[in-house]
């Protein structure tokens, strides 16, 4: 096989299935309409049923379409941002973030079993793994932070830690795993539709206002009143007027995937970790359960115009496969065989935010690349404020009082590419 024989997939790790729902037509009335059915929008709709609210969501393409069936699947235990930083300039928030993080893996993990959803999950741990002495160093130092705050990971070689020979070591959170994403967001969705949620796919959310007596979400065929709204619609945000502005940039991350892999064990990677490495724009590589390795990330694109349906760009694909065999020379002969991408929410701190962004409109987005626990915990959470009136905790942490966000001034074309060229100017380094 050759590069040009890559498939590019409009889709991710799930296909549009073939039962889903009508579109809204008409008004319907209920307590609470969500917005997005992500794994944020879908957790929180599960979670106001359970708690007995009449619920509605609407999704504009079918349940788990967005970066919740594209993802890499690692389901990390350790906080994104900058933990040096963080630890530093806001110890107290980065006890909760830290607290926060670990509380998600341990919530997911039961969401998958409470929904017997088999998604492939492996508890291997993730590995914030090293490439260069450089990037082993950054490791230390990230094991150490998190070690002084409690956080149950090690720093090791990676003969030691089962890391594949190109890379040198990293510090491993054991808690946490790899999965086929793709089968959690269309698990959650079956468990979804089983539930009272009146669930209506292909229905953009073409507006959302306020009024004095409750919420009116309007759509193309028709519209939902409703007393509170939750967004959940992570990187799509900006097509909804009401959403905070400047919250999160949304960026397109493109994934590929390889043939299966006859001879894993052979590379060194005995611990089928994922990992990522400590580049300013990470690599990340996983095992799956079909043999192959999914690898991706390396160079992050800014949103031009709408964010919708996409294609990677092959120059991309051809990056990251360059990366690829860079990584993993003894597979130099195997083939990558697929290609897709994903519009990520990402926030300059890499961050989480939630909070009310106008009158009983509540939103969660931009869970950054540690959705997979995070977008359904903290989905779960403002669900229960909703039904409670009180927050809690972990959702605290990541609640604004003001929906007022400055401008990301690093998310443009220039910044990226420098930072992917930083990045290529050190891999030649070690090459
Ligand atoms: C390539 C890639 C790799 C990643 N890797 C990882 C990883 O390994 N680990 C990890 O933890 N995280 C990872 N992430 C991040 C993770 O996937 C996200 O944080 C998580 O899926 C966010 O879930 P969500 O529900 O907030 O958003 P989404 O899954 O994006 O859901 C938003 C939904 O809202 C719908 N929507 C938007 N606007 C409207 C509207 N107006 N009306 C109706 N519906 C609307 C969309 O169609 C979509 O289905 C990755 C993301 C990408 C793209």
């Amino acid at each position: 096989m050759t590069s040009t024989e890559v498939v590019y997939s409009e889709f991710g790790w799930a296909d549009p299935p073939d039962d889903v729902t009508a579109a809204l037509e008409g008004e319907v009335t209920c307590d609470i309409a969500v917005v997005g059915g992500g794994y944020a929008g879908m957790a929180a709709a599960l979670r106001l049923a359970e708690r007995g609210a009449d619920v509605v969501l609407l999704e504009a393409g079918f349940c788990g379409c967005g970066a919740s069936s594209r993802n890499a699947g690692q389901l990390g235990s350790v906080p994104g941002g900058d933990p040096q930083l963080l630890s530093a300039l806001h110890p107290r928030r980065f006890q909760g973030l830290v607290r926060l993080a670990e509380e998600a893996v341990d919530f997911t993990e039961k969401l998958i079993d409470r929904h017997g959803i088999d998604c492939e999950y492996e508890q291997t741990g993730n590995v914030a793994a090293a490439v260069s002495p450089g990037q082993l160093r950054i490791a230390k130092k990230k094991a150490e932070i998190f070690q002084k705050a409690g956080v149950n990971v090690e720093f090791g070689d990676g003969r030691d830690l089962g890391l594949p020979d190109a890379f040198l070591g990293g510090m491993l959170e054991p808690v946490g795993g790899v999965m086929d994403p793709g089968k959690f967001a269309l698990g959650l969705r079956k468990a979804l539709l089983a539930s009272d949620v009146k669930v209506y796919e292909q229905t953009p959310a073409k507006a959302v206002e306020p009024t004095s007596v409750g919420v009116i979400v309007a759509a193309p065929r028709g519209h939902v009143r409703a007393e509170k709204v939750v967004l959940a619609t992570n990187a799509y945000s900006r097509e909804l007027s009401i959403a905070p502005k400047r919250l999160a940039a949304p960026i397109w991350v493109s994934m590929i995937e390889t043939e299966p892999v006859d001879r894993l064990e052979a590379t060194g990677w005995t611990s089928r970790s994922g990992l990522a490495t400590q580049h300013s724009i990470m690599e990340s590589y996983r095992p799956t359960r079909r043999n192959t390795i999914v690898t991706g990330v390396r160079q992050l694109q800014v949103a031009r115009g709408t964010v919708g349906a996409r294609k990677p760009d092959p120059a991309v694909v051809s990056d990251i496969t360059d990366g690829f065999r860079s990584r993993f020379p003894a597979l130099r002969d195997i083939a990558i065989q697929r290609a897709w991408g994903g519009w990520i929410a990402m926030t300059p701190s890499w961050l989480p935010v939630a909070g009310d962004v106008a009158r009983n409109v509540s939103y969660l987005i931009a869970c950054n690349g540690h959705g997979l626990a995070q977008a359904p915990y903290l989905g779960t959470l403002l669900a229960d404020r909703l039904v409670d009136g009180k927050g809690h905790d972990d959702l605290d942490t990541v609640w604004r009082q003001r929906p007022r966000f400055a401008p990301a001034l690093v998310f443009n074309a220039p910044v990226m590419r420098t930072m992917w060229a930083c990045d290529r100017r050190a891999d030649r380094k070690i090459s």
